[in-house]
């Protein structure tokens, strides 16, 4: 009776390791799922594309480490560490687990000059070749972690009301987001001052987002998939060189299809076949 218990036992367990198995494989793919369907993750600088990223970061939290341990990583008011910019994701967080993100409403990135977070990585996840610039040295303002995006119809400044935190944060004054001066025409004798964010200098580091004033940031990231859209190939700059370039450079690709032989009379004077 023992023996059979044992083996009812071993074979209830096989069931249940079975049965786990394929609660398992589900959960995995409805958790895949969830992180295929996450498309507005932050990745810390020099991170490769997010398909190649998730492909190349061993989950090693190596960046997380020396983010948060970086030495400049201390509160100015109370001389305490602060929390780190770059979190390591867990369960519930709709991404992989175990690869590094940051929330700019949280803790920003502030796009440290000597970019600790990088040279640790040793998978090559976080690419830091493409951080170096033409003098050979490291530079945080090469990183595009993503794009800051404005919502006017949210932003105070858009409204008339003199606003200039987003400005006032970005570590690139004047240069990732100006202010853009235009009449007011409701009143007619004020001025808007409003936020502008240029593409190429903002690298993503939401320092802007975290500053805005408002409930909700009218100011925000996004990764740069999302935030900048895609023209498409045949649409052609007629005054850049480069782009002009481009098109001469171009290979065509033609295209047949059969041509029907009736003509518009044979089509409109057949019977309608129902
Ligand atoms: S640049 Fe500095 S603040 Fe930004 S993620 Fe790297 S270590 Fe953290
Ligand atoms: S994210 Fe905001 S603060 Fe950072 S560089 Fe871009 S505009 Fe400046
Ligand atoms: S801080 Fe926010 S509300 Fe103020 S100007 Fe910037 S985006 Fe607009």
């Amino acid at each position: 009776m023992k023996h059979s218990n044992g083996r009812r036992n071993f074979m209830a367990t096989s069931v249940q390791s079975v049965g786990l198995a394929a609660l398992g494989g589900m959960l995995w793919s409805g958790y895949t799922d969830s992180v295929k369907a996450s498309p507005l993750v932050l990745r810390p600088p020099g991170a490769l594309k997010e398909e190649d990223f998730l492909a190349a970061c061993i989950k090693c939290g190596l960046c997380a480490e020396a983010c948060v341990n970086r030495e400049t990583n201390i509160d100015r008011d109370t001389g305490k560490p602060r929390p780190g910019t770059l979190q390591m994701a867990k369960g519930g967080d709709s991404l992989l687990i175990g690869t590094p993100f940051f929330v700019p409403t949280e803790v920003p990135c502030y796009m440290c000059e000597d970019i600790p977070c990088v040279p640790v990585c040793p998978s090559g996840a976080l690419d830091m070749p493409s951080l170096i610039n033409e003098k050979n040295e490291l530079d945080i303002n090469k990183a595009s972690m993503g794009l800051a995006v404005v919502h006017k119809e949210s932003c105070i400044a858009y409204w008339g009301i003199q606003c200039d935190a987003c400005y006032r944060a970005c570590p690139l004054l004047d240069v990732a987001i100006t202010l853009e001066y235009q009449k007011n025409p409701r009143t007619g004798k004020h001025a808007f001052l409003l936020p502008v964010v240029h593409d190429d200098p903002c690298t993503g580091c939401g320092l802007c987002e975290q500053a805005c004033v408002t409930e909700e940031p009218a100011i925000f990231v996004l990764p740069n998939d999302i935030a900048k859209g895609k023209t498409g190939d045949h649409y052609v700059k007629g005054w850049d060189s480069n782009d002009q370039k481009r098109v001469k450079d171009a290979t065509s690709k033609e295209t047949k299809t059969n041509l029907s032989k009736d003509d518009a009379d044979d089509y409109l004077n057949s019977e309608v076949a129902y």
